[in-house]
C-alpha cells in the first residue's frame, strides 16, 4: 500500500495542502493580531487628543479646573481607562477613580502605565508621552502655556477587551479549522481524480510489459498523452515494434533454414536408401551426386552461420589499407574462366588510380565473387558482363552490370532478403542458397558502404556497391 505510486502520490497532495492552509492560516492570524494591536493604539491616540483639546477648550472657558470631576468620571466610564487630571502643581483636580482627588500625583499611586497629556491654555496639542514610547510619538512639545496634566491608563485597548479579541482570534481560528478540513477533503478527492488520471498511463505500461512477458509481443500502448509519458509510451511502442519484427524475423529464420535443409536431406536420404534397397547402384555418378548434395549442404550451413554472426555483429573482420583495383583485377582473372565456359565477355572498366582503402579484402573478395557469380549465372549466351569502379567525392562505387535476364521489378526490393529467389522453382541444387546477396549487403554495410540494384528485365542488371574512401567501420563489424 505505502508503496502504491497512487497512495504516494496522495499522501504528496495531502502534505502540500496541509502545509498550504497552515501557513496561510498562522500568517492571516498573525496579520490580524497585528492589525488589531494597531487599531487599539490608534483609538487609544485619538481618545487621548480628543481629550487633550476638550480640556484645553474647558480651561479657557472656565479658567480653573474646580468642577472638571464629572467629566473625568464620565470619560473614565465610557473609555473603561483609569483617568487622572493634575494642576501645574502636580495636585490630582480629578481622577476618575476617585481616590487621589487632592493628593499629589506620582506614578507610583497607580499601577498602570500611563500616557502622559499635558493641556495647554491655547488649545495647542502638545506633545503626549507615552510609556515605552520612541523619540516625539505625536505632536508638540510642553511649553510654558501648560495648565495641567492628564494621566490615561497606556495601552488598555479602550472598547477591545481581551474577551472580544478572542472571540475573534477563535472565530479566525475555528474558519480556518472548518474550511480547512473541507479544503482538505475536497483537494484529496480531487488529488485521487488527478493521480488516477496522471497514473493511467503508467498502469498501461505495466500492463503492456506484463504483455510482453507472456510473449504477447503485439500489444502497444496508447500514446496520446503529450508530456514525458507520452514519450514514454512512444519509445514503448518502438522498442514494442522491434521487438515484434526481431521476434518474427527469427522464427521465420527457423522455418527457412528448416524449409532450405529438408529438400537437401530428404534427396541424401533418398538416395542413401535406394541403395540400401539396391534400387540405385553406389556407382560414381551416384557416389557424385550424393557428394553434390552433401556439399553443397555444407555451404549452407556455412552461409547461415556467416549471415548470424552478420547479423549479430560478429563477423572476424580485419581491415587494413588496400589496393581495391588489385582485388577486382583479382576477381576478374579468377572468374574469367567461368564465364568463358558459359561464352561471356567478362570486362574490367576501371581507372589508373584508385586511393588504398581501410578494408578487409577477403571480405570484399567474397563480395566481388558472389556479384561475379550471379551476374554469370543470370547471363545467356553471348552475353556481356562489365565491372566498373569509380571515385566520387568520399567514395569508391564498384558496379556490376549484365545483359543477363533482369529481374522483374516486383522483385527488386527484396532482392537482399534472406532465402529470397527470383525464379521460386530453382531449388537449392540448380539455384544458389538464396543467402547470397543478403551476406553481399551485410559484409558492404560491415565496411560502412551501401548496395543496390537496378534492372530491366530482358536487359540485365546492375549491382553497386559503394565503400566509404576514409572507410568509416562500422563498430560492429570489428
Ligand atoms: P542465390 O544464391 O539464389 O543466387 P542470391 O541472394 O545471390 O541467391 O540472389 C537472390 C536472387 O536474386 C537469385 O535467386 C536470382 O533470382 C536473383 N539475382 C541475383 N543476381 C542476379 C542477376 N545478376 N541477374 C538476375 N537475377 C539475379
Amino acid at each position: 500500500m505505502i508503496h502504491n505510486l497512487n497512495f504516494r502520490l496522495l499522501a504528496a497532495f495531502t502534505v502540500v495542502i496541509i502545509v498550504t492552509i497552515g501557513a496561510a492560516f498562522f500568517l492571516t492570524y498573525q496579520n490580524t493580531r497585528n492589525e488589531i494591536t494597531q487599531m487599539g493604539e490608534r483609538l487609544e491616540l485619538n481618545q487621548n487628543k480628543s481629550m487633550q483639546q476638550e480640556l484645553s477648550r474647558y480651561f479657557q472657558i472656565v479658567n480653573n479646573w474646580d468642577s472638571i470631576q464629572p467629566f473625568i468620571e464620565q470619560w473614565g466610564q465610557l473609555y473603561q481607562r483609569r483617568i487622572i487630571l493634575t494642576d501645574n502643581n502636580n495636585v490630582v483636580v480629578a481622577d476618575s477613580d476617585g481616590q487621589l482627588l487632592g493628593s499629589a500625583y506620582s506614578d507610583s499611586l497607580v499601577d498602570k502605565e500611563m500616557a502622559q497629556i499635558p493641556i495647554s491654555s491655547t488649545g495647542q496639542l502638545l506633545e503626549i508621552i507615552i510609556p515605552h514610547g520612541q523619540g516625539k510619538p505625536w505632536i508638540a512639545s510642553i511649553t510654558s502655556d501648560t495648565i495641567g496634566m492628564l494621566y490615561v491608563v497606556h495601552g488598555d485597548f479602550p472598547n477591545i477587551n481581551s474577551t472580544a479579541l478572542q472571540i475573534t482570534y477563535d472565530s479566525i481560528g475555528s474558519y480556518y479549522l472548518w474550511g480547512g478540513l473541507v479544503a482538505i477533503v475536497l483537494a484529496v478527492l480531487l488529488a485521487f481524480l488527478l493521480s488516477r488520471r496522471i497514473l493511467a498511463p503508467v498502469k498501461s505500461l505495466i500492463n503492456a510489459t506484463r504483455q510482453f512477458g507472456r510473449g504477447n509481443f503485439s500489444h502497444r500502448v496508447e500514446d496520446k498523452d503529450r508530456g514525458e509519458l507520452g514519450e514514454l509510451a512512444n519509445s514503448f511502442n518502438s522498442m514494442a515494434k522491434n521487438l515484434e519484427r526481431n521476434e518474427r524475423l527469427r522464427r521465420d529464420m527457423v522455418a527457412d533454414v528448416a524449409h532450405e535443409l529438408r529438400t537437401p536431406l530428404s534427396n541424401l536420404k533418398g538416395y542413401l536408401e535406394a541403395i540400401n534397397d539396391g534400387v540405385v547402384k553406389p556407382d560414381e555418378a551416384t557416389i557424385r551426386s550424393l557428394n553434390e548434395e552433401a556439399s553443397s549442404l555444407s555451404h549452407l550451413v556455412a552461409d547461415l552461420q556467416e549471415l548470424s554472426l552478420a547479423d549479430a555483429g560478429e563477423l572476424k573482420m580485419t581491415f587494413q589499407s588496400e589496393n581495391i583495383k588489385s582485388l577486382i583485377q583479382e576477381a576478374v582473372d579468377a572468374s574469367q574462366s567461368k564465364a568463358a565456359a558459359k561464352g561471356l565477355k567478362l570486362i574490367a572498366e576501371l581507372p589508373d588510380e584508385l586511393p588504398a582503402l581501410n578494408i578487409d579484402a577477403h571480405r570484399i573478395k567474397q563480395v566481388l565473387y558472389n556479384l561475379l557469380d550471379n551476374s554469370i549465372a543470370h547471363t545467356g549466351k553471348k552475353g556481356k558482363i562489365t565491372i566498373k569502379a569509380l571515385e566520387k567525392t568520399n567514395l569508391i562505387s564498384v558496379s556490376v552490370a549484365d545483359t543477363g535476364k533482369g529481374i522483374p521489378s516486383e522483385d527488386l526490393p527484396m532482392i537482399f532478403e534472406r532465402f529470397y529467389r527470383v525464379d521460386k522453382s530453382r531449388t537449392r541444387t540448380t539455384g544458389g542458397s538464396g543467402l547470397g546477396l543478403t551476406i553481399t549487403k551485410r559484409l558492404v554495410e560491415a565496411h560502412g558502404g551501401k548496395i543496390s540494384v537496378e534492372s530491366r528485365p530482358g536487359k540485365g542488371s546492375t549491382f553497386t556497391f559503394t565503400l566509404p574512401v576514409s572507410s568509416k567501420i562500422s563498430a560492429a563489424a570489428t
